[in-house]
């Protein structure tokens, strides 16, 4: 179904989750991809033994600390090597048919902009770099020409749902979202769960972050704010429902009350397959959905007493300028600190209410002020955290 030709893939982020996920694809799909560039953060033994499986071009680390580490495991070969922030913005520079932006956080923002600055297809998984740089991000990919494919789940979900219509006719998009591991667990509970607790998901495996933003619902409010600058129906048609079997990965319905939905496995091989091929399909190793076997598919509302984090989102997408970029840096510092043991998981949210009602910031208009309102951002965020006491 494809060309002959071969098309070249860079990973940014690639020993984490979603950068394995998309590995995998690749490792079955030899002759359709080959690698040009493999990052990772520090990861450097690992990231060489990828590099080396997949016969990279470039391997880079953004912790200039670890090159040396990464040099050496590589010596001997003709893979080049490469390390810090901009030798990253570099590597996503590089001409390449398919970037996978799977790099958690902020850090990842500079490699996305200058992969859209080249114009290049990304298939974006960073939904941090969405959030914070959100009107800048999109501004750019358009002034570039760059394709955006959604790969986190939902998104992707309603990308599919919304091929081949028009936009304009949509009423309303329904992110759906599995309520994460202690969607059932009373306030009390809540306040004393611990990382390992908030990072078990009952659906989905994944990177430690992403997975206490599950546990507080943040990642649904990240969603929030990611879905509104992916597909500009406006907030009023933009809905959050729990689903806790996570089949159903979102929904867009039309003016007619006609509602399209996608369906399948909790795997992210399944987005980061339809990205890759796109717009065509390719195979994956999964197990067709059991619908019989499943049995049933059920649906509440979201609980924002307990769970603050969507209502957060929704405040900082509808205040604008700024609010997003600092509500996620917040919650990078304030997940980290969780995971760390400094505060207490219903501290988490409280920490990002905290930080954005303490500072504000003039409206981005570049790279560069999101990246000072995020650095600014993280430094409130921490003088919060030492004002905490653990609770
Ligand atoms: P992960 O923690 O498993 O992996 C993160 C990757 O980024 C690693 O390769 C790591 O080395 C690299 N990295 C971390 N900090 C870095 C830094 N400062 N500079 C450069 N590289 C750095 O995370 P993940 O679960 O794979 O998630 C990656 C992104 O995809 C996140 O934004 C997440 O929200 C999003 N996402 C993940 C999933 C999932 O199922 N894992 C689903 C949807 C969206
Ligand atoms: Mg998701």
């Amino acid at each position: 179904d494809y060309d002959a030709v071969t098309r070249s893939i860079t990973i940014l982020g690639a020993t984490g989750s979603i950068g394995a996920s998309t590995l995998d694809l690749v490792r079955r799909n030899r002759d359709l991809w080959h690698v040009d560039t493999l990052t990772a953060n520090c990861s450097a033994a690992e990231l060489a033994k990828l590099a080396h499986e997949f016969d990279a071009k470039l391997a880079v680390v953004g912790d200039e600390s670890c090159l040396s580490e990464l040099r050496s495991a590589l010596s001997g070969t003709d893979i080049e090597t490469a390390g810090g922030a901009q030798a990253l913005c570099e590597a996503a520079s590089r001409p390449v048919d398919m970037t996978v932006a799977a790099i958690v956080g902020c850090a990842g923002l500079g490699p996305v902009m200058a992969a859209v600055e080249r114009g290049g297809t990304i298939a974006l998984a960073n939904k941090e770099a969405l959030v914070s740089a959100g009107e800048v991000l999109m501004s750019a990919v358009q002034r570039h020409g760059a394709t955006l494919l959604p790969t986190d789940s939902e998104h992707n979900a309603i990308f599919q749902c919304l091929a081949g219509n028009d936009i304009t006719e949509v009423s309303r998009i329904t992110l759906t979202a599995s309520g994460g591991p202690l969607r059932t667990w009373t306030p009390e509970q809540l306040k004393a769960a611990t990382p390992a607790q908030a990072v078990a998901h009952p659906n989905w495996s994944m990177g430690a972050k992403i997975s206490v933003d599950s546990a507080t619902m943040m990642n649904k409010g990240l969603e929030f704010i990611e879905a509104h600058h992916l597909f500009p129906v406006g907030l009023d048609k933009l809905r959050i429902v729990v689903h806790p079997q996570s089949v159903i990965h979102s929904m867009v319905e039309y003016r007619d009350r006609s509602t399209l939905a996608q369906l399948g496995p909790s795997d992210m091989r399944v987005p980061i397959a339809s990205c890759l091929a796109w717009p065509k399909r390719m195979d994956t190793p999964l197990e067709p959905l059991d619908l019989a076997a499943i049995g049933e598919l059920t649906f509440r509302p979201t609980d924002e007493v307990r769970f603050p984090a969507t209502r957060l989102a929704r405040e900082a997408i509808q205040a604008g300028g700024a609010a997003p970029a600092i509500l996620n840096a917040a919650n990078e510092v304030a997940v980290a600190a969780f995971l760390d043991g400094q505060i207490g998981f219903m501290q988490i949210t409280a920490m990002v209410e905290d930080t954005l009602s303490r500072y504000t910031a003039a409206v981005p208009v570049n790279l560069e002020d999101i990246l000072a309102i995020d650095a600014e951002a993280r430094t409130r965020a921490n003088q919060i955290l030492e004002s905490t006491a653990l609770v």
